[in-house]
């Protein structure tokens, strides 16, 4: 799900290298006919509650998850252990392993960051560091799992994987938005506030780490910045206006929040791989959900 991408970071960065690209939801993933005929399974699920119509769903999703179609996979090559990390009965860490055992060196160092690993490993959601992209993704259903792409350094994927950690916990806790159920507004809004939540952790997982250790990581998160500006404006207002500081600080995450859900509305932020606001990105899949089919091919 959405890793947020900068819309200015879009036309001067074709290297992938900072620009966080993100893969859509897992639904969204689904091209025009794909969808129109998951449309008429999802209308009779809900329907007739069909455990038919459900296992055809969670073949297509496996064969959407599996990204049979959509996705190449490419490989490192062959990892070589070196001689001096492979002891006598002791396997030697892959690249991958060592990467993983970095980001979760990161995540311990933060609140939030510690909050994103006890989520994956409370609902088993498992984590692969060698998606090949683009962008980094939580498909579900859950309990899901999160992809990030391979070429994000342990940095980068330590706050994605905060980003999709949140997602992860929506879907597996049931509090996502539900296309189908709900309206077109309701929907869009909702997802929208996933987002923002899930950046906004991304952005904690950062800022709640010593400032020691913050320095040993040279990765931003989307939005750090604007959060940041906002937090602070409305921390100061807030001792001006003779709040406690705990007040404060509840004041100023709140503002800090909001400033990053403007964000998804004013264009600030697009989605990687339409260019589109959040919210057009959204509506249209609604819409698309909620367009009658061209035939009610079962
Ligand atoms: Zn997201």
């Amino acid at each position: 799900m959405p890793q947020p991408l900068l819309r200015a970071k879009r036309s001067d960065d074709s290297s992938h290298k900072h620009a966080r690209r993100d893969g859509p939801r897992p639904d969204s993933s689904l091209n025009a006919d794909e969808i129109a005929r998951l449309v008429p399974l999802l209308r009779l699920q809900r329907q007739v509650g069909n455990r038919v119509v459900s296992r055809g769903l969670k073949s297509r999703s496996a064969y959407s998850a599996a990204g049979v179609g959509t996705l190449i996979h490419r490989h490192d090559g062959p990892s070589i252990a070196s001689p001096a990390g492979s002891r006598f009965g002791r396997k030697a860490k892959t690249p991958t392993e060592k990467k993983r055992s970095e980001i979760d060196a990161i995540l311990k160092k933060s609140k939030a960051g510690k909050e994103a690993l006890a989520i994956l490993k409370k609902y088993k959601v498992p984590v692969n560091l060698d998606h090949p992209g683009p962008g980094s993704v939580y498909q579900g259903p859950a309990p899901g799992q999160i992809m990030i792409e391979n070429t994000v350094d342990a940095g980068e994927a330590a706050f994605i994987l905060v980003h999709e950690a949140i997602h992860a916990k929506a879907s597996n806790e049931g509090g996502t938005a539900d296309v189908m159920a709900m309206g077109r507004v309701e929907y869009v809004t909702t997802m929208i506030n996933e987002e923002t939540t899930a950046t906004v952790s991304s952005i904690e997982a950062k800022l709640g780490m010593s400032k020691r250790a913050q320095k040993k990581v040279e990765a931003t998160p989307v939005m750090q910045e604007r959060y940041e500006a906002a937090y602070k404006t409305a921390y100061d207002a807030a001792i001006e206006g003779k709040k406690k500081k705990k007040e404060a600080r509840k004041l100023a995450e709140q503002a800090g929040w909001q400033s990053v859900n403007d964000a998804f509305y004013d264009g600030s932020l697009v989605t990687s791989n339409t260019g589109e606001t959040y919210g057009d990105y959204y509506g249209s899949f609604w819409d698309q959900c909620h367009a009658p089919p061209a035939e009610e091919g079962i």
